[in-house]
């Protein structure tokens, strides 16, 4: 199978100055495959790669720069990133807010980037980008990992003599780490995909979407000041787990994206809760009974009214 066959869920995820497929070389490579590429600060391109650019964010890089930056998701995403479609589906999501003329990151200078240790995974990735594709995007379904070369002409860090495995380059990269934080949330896009667009996903949806993978303080707020955990079953560990720590909120996030938006198990309702929504739906169909029984009624009395007068009539032209 052609690289543009597969799934493009995490091609879209890599940072990108051109979106022109001839920049993806039509090879696939695996963690053996040779590198030659090496970024610096000495390369003449040096940053040419932080200007006029798409970085879609993932749950887990806004949650490690608004740590870095000391400040709240909400103020993160207003005042750093801009509401984005993650490419191909209706998902909404959020991308780097560029800044000036030169349409330049904000974390950008002339010297580098100034949350180097907690760029974005996008800004990891480049030039290497990771496929991993699920047949019809489902859990248990078919996997494929391989990986693919971007060479966009404005960078020359491909001209650099150092050479690395694509493992070794991914490791001093360090993006093992966010592969495992990113990959059930994209596995909710490619699932999203692989639905088609003629499926749609509720305004109610979409908007829970958003807030999951933006706003985890939000999110915190719905799980613990809503109806939430009078509806799910939720182990007293993982409770006490979520109210503390960002990251295990953030991963509960995809599970429970994964359990409403398209019915993945992994959430339970309580019992008491599915009892409840059980006498519910009855009394509404027992009150739909009731209803359509009167309605009834009333026809027939009306249809014997009718019949009445006709008989008498009848009797009357005798
Ligand atoms: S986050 Fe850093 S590496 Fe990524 S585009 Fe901005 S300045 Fe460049
Ligand atoms: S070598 Fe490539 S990745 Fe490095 S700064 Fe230049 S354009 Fe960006």
């Amino acid at each position: 199978m052609a690289i543009d066959e597969y799934s493009d869920a995490e091609f879209d995820f890599i940072k990108s100055t051109d979106k022109n497929p001839s920049n993806i070389l039509p090879e696939k490579l695996t963690l053996a495959s040779h590198l030659q590429f090496w970024c610096h600060p000495k390369v003449r391109c040096f940053t040419a790669c932080c200007h006029n650019i798409k970085i879609i964010l993932t749950p887990y890089d806004i949650l490690v720069l608004r740590q870095r930056l000391g400040i709240q998701a909400h103020e993160f995403i207003t005042e750093y990133a801009e509401p984005t479609y993650l490419e191909k589906t209706d998902m909404p999501g959020v991308q780097i807010k560029l800044v000036g003329e030169k349409n330049a990151c904000p974390f950008v200078t002339p010297e580098g980037c100034t949350v180097y240790s907690d760029r974005p995974s996008a800004c990891r990735y480049y030039p290497v980008g990771m496929a991993d594709f699920h047949e019809g995007g489902a859990n248990d379904a078919a996997e494929e990992k391989f990986f693919f070369l971007v060479k966009e002409p404005h960078c020359k860090g491909h001209e650099e003599p150092k050479h690395w495995t694509i493992g070794e380059w991914r490791a001093d990269q360090g993006v093992d780490l966010r592969d495992a934080m990113n990959k059930e949330w994209l596995r909710l896009i490619m699932r999203r995909k692989s639905f088609g667009l003629q499926a749609t996903l509720s305004e109610p949806a979409k908007r829970m979407f958003f807030m999951a993978s933006t706003d985890l303080d939000t999110f915190r707020s719905f799980i613990f000041g809503s109806s939430f955990l009078a509806t799910y079953e939720v182990d007293p560990e993982t409770l006490a787990k979520i109210k503390e720590d960002d990251v295990a909120l953030m991963l509960f996030s995809f599970k429970y994206l994964a359990n409403t938006l398209f019915g993945a198990p992994g959430l339970t309702i309580k019992d008491e809760k599915l009892k409840s929504k059980v006498e519910e739906i009855r009394k509404r169909q027992d009150e739909a009974m009731l209803k359509a029984e009167q309605e009834y009624e009333e026809l027939r009395a009306e249809r014997d009214r009718m019949l009445r007068e006709r008989e008498e009539q009848g009797r009357r032209t005798e």
